[in-house]
């Protein structure tokens, strides 16, 4: 299923109710809105956030008057779409890199959400933008997770340096950015324990990991899958640690949008790339304007 069809057509209901309408009025948008509410809502965005966004598109429309060669419809697209962008972030958030030293991105996330695989998709981004980089295998637990990072660090030609599992991956950690000093590496990205949900002994051990390193990125990978449920779990992460961003995943499953549409808004945090496949090539930045110009079709 293509990811915003739902969505895109509940608002194409609402622009169809206003074919003919000479102006947009107070009474002519009530319907319209009621869908604008309704798409957003089955697209799995919250409450909060849906009626925030129909409040704002509301007062705009009402306010807008006679536009001239401009059809009340294509006017409402156009308020939707510039509020849809602004929901989003606006501009797109882009990657930072420290001003000297190996830049560290530490990837936080829970058991599933495709994190090792994110850690070998971002280091072929950033080989792309010419940076070296270092994979580093800080999941202890689960044993499986260091082979597999081992494994996609070869099928990508990225190094990853581990150390077993007997150690403390605050001290992988610190042993990895040594290693990256002394090759040089451009950017170090960290692969951490996930859990099947949030836990305490996770969090201090983000937290230790995020003390030892000072890491210039902090990402917080979501499924998008998750829908509402992704902007909760972005909040909880940065208020605990502190994050600097989210990598949603899985985009290209069929997945209600409510996510994409809803972490920058209810967590104050950007989504910074997005994961839209299996292949080690999908993963890009998150362009909040192309997004809005997917969901209006
Ligand atoms: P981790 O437990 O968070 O490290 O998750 P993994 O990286 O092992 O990924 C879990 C599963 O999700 C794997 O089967 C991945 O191939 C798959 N996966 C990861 N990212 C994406 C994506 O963007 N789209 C799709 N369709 N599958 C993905």
């Amino acid at each position: 299923a293509e990811m915003f069809g739902q969505l895109t057509s509940g608002l194409e209901s609402a622009w169809n109710k206003l074919k003919g309408q000479k102006v947009l009025t107070k009474e002519n948008i009530v319907e319209p809105m009621r869908d604008i509410r309704r798409a957003l809502l089955e697209a799995d965005v919250s409450l909060p956030v849906t009626r925030r966004f129909v409040q704002s598109v509301s007062e705009q429309a009402v306010g807008i008057g006679v536009i001239r060669g401009v059809e009340p419809d294509q006017q409402l697209v156009k308020i939707v779409s510039d509020e849809l962008v602004k929901l989003m972030g606006g501009e797109v958030s882009e990657l930072e890199f420290a001003k000297s030293g190996p830049t560290v991105i530490l990837l936080a996330g829970l058991q599933g959400v495709g994190k090792t695989t994110v850690c070998a998709k971002l280091a072929v981004y950033l080989k792309k933008l010419g940076k070296s980089c270092m994979l580093v295998a800080c999941d202890v637990y689960r044993p499986a997770a260091i082979d597999q990072l081992k494994i996609l660090g070869k099928q990508v030609d990225i190094p990853v340096y581990s150390s077993g599992s007997d150690i403390k991956p605050s001290e992988i950690a610190k042993k990895g950015l040594q290693e990256a000093k002394k090759t040089m590496t451009d950017v170090v990205i960290v692969d951490t324990a996930g859990r099947l949900q949030i836990d305490k002994s996770m969090m201090d051990e983000l937290k230790d990991i995020k003390k030892i390193l000072n890491p210039t990125e902090i990402l917080l990978v979501v499924d998008a899958m998750t829908g509402q449920e992704a902007a909760a779990l972005v909040t909880t992460f940065n208020v605990e640690i502190g994050i600097t961003g989210a990598i949603l995943t899985k985009l290209d499953g069929d997945s209600r949008g409510g996510a994409a549409l809803s972490v920058r808004e209810v967590s104050g945090k950007p989504i910074k790339l997005v994961g839209r496949g299996e292949r080690m090539e999908d993963l890009e930045p998150f362009y909040p304007d192309r997004m809005a110009g997917r969901i209006l079709g």
